[in-house]
């Protein structure tokens, strides 16, 4: 992990994905181009702020980084401690997770005729650089844990929508559906736009 900030990458891809919502409003597309600006976002680690980097030993963190202001997408830091878990949940909307850190497991989940959700196919893993999708059409129900038993994880998330506001579910393992909305950990965002502090001030410069 480099110490280095370089918060230009992450203002580089919003200001991508914000013309990429304006400019496709297929979700295939969408999904094709938005993993290239992630996989390009997550090919390198050192950008993410510290404070939105830290793990809890109570539970996964969900940072947000940022929120389109038209509802169109957010963009969320997942920080696993060792260990930590996801209860087999949907997201209504289009989501993409970007490996950054560590590792994770991906296990999707598909509905059967008796609307049991079960195990579909082998779990994912995902390694740092590695980029998946979820959606209602492609699939939108999956479990996903930290893949390392002794080291943090972090996945960067992309969502179709503010997804710490959106109402949706939990599939229990007796079948039950349990409503949830997420919310976010953190109740301020990072300041990625002083740009004073990457770029060498003029020393005649004063303001
Ligand atoms: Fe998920």
């Amino acid at each position: 992990m480099s110490t280095h900030h370089n918060p230009a990458r992450l203002r580089r891809f919003l200001a991508q994905l914000t013309q990429l919502v304006q400019d496709e409003t297929e979700e295939a597309p969408l999904l094709q181009r938005g993993t290239s600006l992630l996989q390009e976002l997550v090919r390198h680690d050192d950008w993410l702020p510290e404070n939105y980097a830290q793990p809890s030993p109570e539970r996964y963190q969900q940072y947000l980084l940022y929120a389109d202001p038209q509802n169109r997408f957010s963009v969320v830091s997942f920080v696993w401690g060792p260990g930590q878990t996801t209860p087999v949940h949907n997201h209504t909307v289009w989501g993409l997770i970007g490996m950054l850190r560590g590792s994770e497991q991906s296990q999707a989940f598909t509905r059967d005729a008796s609307t049991h959700w079960q195990r579909s196919g082998p779990a994912h893993v995902l390694q740092p650089g590695d980029v998946e999708a979820v959606s209602p059409s492609i699939g939108d129900v999956h479990q996903v844990s930290n893949a390392l038993a002794d080291q943090t994880s972090i996945s960067i998330h992309v969502y179709g929508a503010n997804i710490g506001a959106v109402r949706r579910s939990v599939f229990n393992e007796d079948g039950r559906e349990v409503q949830f909305i997420s919310g976010y950990s953190n109740d301020t965002l990072p300041n990625l736009w002083d740009l004073s502090r990457e770029t060498p001030s003029h020393p005649a410069t004063f303001h």
